[in-house]
This record gives C-alpha cells, sequence and structure tokens, in this order.
C-alpha cells in the first residue's frame, strides 16, 4: 500500500511523497516518507548535495531549484500556449509604453486584457475546469482559515 504523504510544507501545500512502511526500533509499523526524510536531513530531492536554504524547509539544492523552476516555466507554457502568448504581447506593450514615454498601462487594464484574451481561447469545457478549480481553491483558503 502507498498513500500520499500529507506532511504541509513551508509553501502550505502537502508533501505528497509515497508513504513506505518500516518497523521502527521498538518494533511499530510507522509510515515513513522518502522526500520527508531528505527534507530533514538537509539533502536535495533531486541529487545528493545539500540544500540551498533552511534545512527542514528548503527542498532543493540552488541548481536543482533553478533547473526545477525552470521545468514549471515550461509545463505552465505548454499546458496554455494561447494565454503565454496573451502575456507576452502584453510585456512587450508595456515595454512600447515605456520606450515612448507615455503613461505606462494601469496593471488593472493589462490584468483585464489577458483575461479576455484567455477566455476567447478556451473551450466551455474547459473554462468551467478552471472555474471548479478556483471555486476548490477558494473554498480550501476559507477552511485553513476557519
Ligand atoms: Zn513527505
Ligand atoms: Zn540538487
Amino acid at each position: 500500500m502507498s498513500a500520499a504523504c500529507a506532511v504541509k510544507l513551508s509553501g502550505g501545500h502537502p508533501c505528497g511523497g509515497a508513504l513506505t512502511f518500516v518497523t521502527d526500533a521498538i518494533g511499530r509499523l510507522v509510515p515513513s516518507c522518502a522526500r520527508c526524510v531528505r527534507r530533514v536531513a538537509g539533502v536535495c530531492q533531486d541529487c545528493p548535495r545539500r540544500v540551498d536554504g533552511t534545512v527542514g524547509r528548503a527542498l532543493r539544492c540552488a541548481a536543482c531549484r533553478r533547473a526545477k523552476l525552470r521545468l514549471d516555466g515550461l509545463h505552465w507554457r505548454t499546458r496554455d500556449p494561447e494565454h503565454a502568448r496573451a502575456v507576452r504581447r502584453e510585456c512587450h506593450r508595456a515595454y512600447r509604453d515605456r520606450k515612448r514615454g507615455g503613461p505606462p498601462t494601469p496593471r488593472e487594464e493589462r490584468y483585464r486584457r489577458l483575461g479576455h484574451a484567455r477566455a476567447a481561447a478556451l473551450t466551455p469545457a474547459r473554462r468551467r475546469e478552471i472555474a471548479l478549480k478556483a471555486i476548490t481553491t477558494r473554498w480550501a483558503r476559507v477552511k485553513a482559515a476557519a
């Protein structure tokens, strides 16, 4: 049997590592998470180097953290290429505004444009899926605060 480790990390999300059951010093069967063992020991999740940051909180060494961030960015772009293009478009627009010396586009206005471009590219099913996820996330926040 393998369940996901529910230990809360510093970011608030659960660890999610696979639990294995090991026998402790007095013969009890206790769940153990390889990820948490590494985290507590201050060893990077992806390589044998030491973590960069506070031992017990930091997950990866500096090199692996950069690699992970790169990967996340890649996922975000491949998941939603239309939105990624819209973001880039807005960045270019803001850059042009700055260069022209004109007033910068207000943040609300930029976000509004981004939302529109994104919504237009989505299918109703995908939009519903995103809304459901947002509701779940908000609920989790409310429950955590209560
Ligand atoms: Zn864990
Ligand atoms: Zn590493």
